[in-house]
């Protein structure tokens, strides 16, 4: 599957100012009413409605007149301006193929000027398994601030503020390169997910290396919470990197035990099924540690919880804030790439869907420079212009 960004070589200021004023009329409207978008965007002599127009004709924006004659963003529209903003800023210049489809994420190959090849994580909040539907649904139909462009953006701030602090640690995470709204910029992992693997050199180091992982996040205060073979790549080399971080919680969560003993559990009984590893023996503590290991041989988690340290506290203070993750948590938290794995076909499929089919097309498609509005429109996110006035500059 390929992201169609062709229309993003074409699409003028004025079309982009007009979706920029519909992603503001977003914060406080889920249909931002024709008006509005035109009282933003300020274009001259009836213009902005020629626009919505094309903008509507290359899918980034859904026309809705239920109710009033109104516009909302569709993630194809979000992920242009996201895009445009990256690419203004020399992040990268190209798209290329899709390389993973997460239940809630769709992962790209992007390349720099100078032709490195990185990884490009759009979050698509919403995009939810049918089992968790109705509860986010009921969840959100009374918060309409809570909308999925909120919760995606939330999402990849999220995943980037970790990714970061986690690699600053020393752990085996991607390179956290530029985040811009729903959207994270990292390297890429080289290998494939753990879970297209049949064969290991050396399953027992590589089970020890993951759970040692695992241990050495909760003894920095964290726990990934969706800690499997899906969200661990691995290399010819059976080097470990771990992914996808959204969801990961601290120590001092009132679930915490619950997260920790079940990232446990997965790995366990992976390994056990895929590699038939049996753990009659206790596997070797770490050195230094004062890790406890219980009946089944799993490591104990109040143990580690006792002396864990601030990297949780940190991340706090980072940007982060613990009102941003009581939202997050509320929506996400339970969920996992397993359940989604074993109910891939009750994905809701996204009518938004900026994915075209796969033509197994390996181009990348690459951008000119591409301009930013030289005026943002009045009322524009302070944080939005400010960044975007600096990178047009
Ligand atoms: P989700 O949150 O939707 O599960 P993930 O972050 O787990 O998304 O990514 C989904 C898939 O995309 C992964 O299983 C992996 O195959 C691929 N992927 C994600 N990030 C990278 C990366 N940095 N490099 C290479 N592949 C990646
Ligand atoms: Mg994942």
């Amino acid at each position: 599957m390929k992201l169609d960004v062709d229309a993003l070589r074409y699409l003028s200021k004025d079309d982009f100012r007009v979706l920029t004023s519909v992603e503001m009329g977003m914060r406080n409207h889920e249909i931002v009413p024709a008006e509005l978008v035109d009282r933003i965007a300020g274009l001259k002599h009836g213009g902005t409605y020629k626009v919505l127009k094309n903008l509507l004709k290359h899918k980034l924006v859904h026309h809705d007149s239920s109710k009033y004659d109104g516009f909302r963003l569709t993630y194809l529209g979000y992920d242009f301006l996201a895009i445009k903003t990256l690419v203004n800023r020399g992040v990268f210049a190209a798209v290329g193929r899709q390389i993973g489809v997460g239940k809630e994420s769709d992962i790209f190959e992007v390349a720099t000027e100078d032709g490195t090849v990185l990884a490009m994580k759009l979050h698509r909040l919403g995009r939810i398994s049918f089992r968790a539907v109705k509860s986010k649904r009921d969840y959100l139909l009374h918060r309409h601030s809570y909308n999925w462009l909120y919760l995606s953006r939330l999402a990849a701030l999220k995943e980037y503020a970790f990714m970061k602090a986690l690699q600053e640690h020393g752990f085996p995470v991607p390179n956290a390169i530029d985040c811009n709204r729903h959207c994270v910029i990292m390297s890429l992992v080289p290998g494939y997910p753990l879970v297209q693997v049949k064969q290991l050199q050396n399953p027992d180091i590589v089970f020890e290396t993951i759970i040692g992982l695992v241990i050495r996040l909760a003894e920095h205060g964290l726990i990934h919470c969706d800690f499997n073979e899906f969200n661990i790549m691995i290399d010819d080399d059976e080097k470990i990197t771990m992914i996808d971080f959204p969801q990961m919680v601290s120590v001092s969560h009132r679930n915490a035990q619950m997260y920790f003993d079940r990232d446990v559990e997965c790995i366990f009984k992976f390994f056990n099924k895929r590699f038939k590893l049996s753990f009659h023996e206790e596997p070797e503590e770490a050195e230094g540690s004062k890790l406890e290991i219980d009946e089944n041989g799993r490591p104990c988690f109040s143990s580690i919880a006792r002396s864990a340290g601030v990297l949780d506290k940190e991340l706090a203070a980072s940007g982060f804030t613990r009102k941003n993750q009581d939202e997050i948590e509320k929506f996400i938290a339970g969920g996992s790439d397993e359940d989604s794995a074993s109910s891939g076909d009750e994905v809701v499929a996204n009518e938004d869907s900026c994915i075209s089919a796969d033509n197994g097309e390996t181009v990348m498609c690459k951008f000119g420079s591409l301009d930013i509005a030289e005026q943002c429109p009045s009322n524009h996110n302070p944080d939005d212009e400010k960044e975007e006035n600096q990178h047009s500059e």
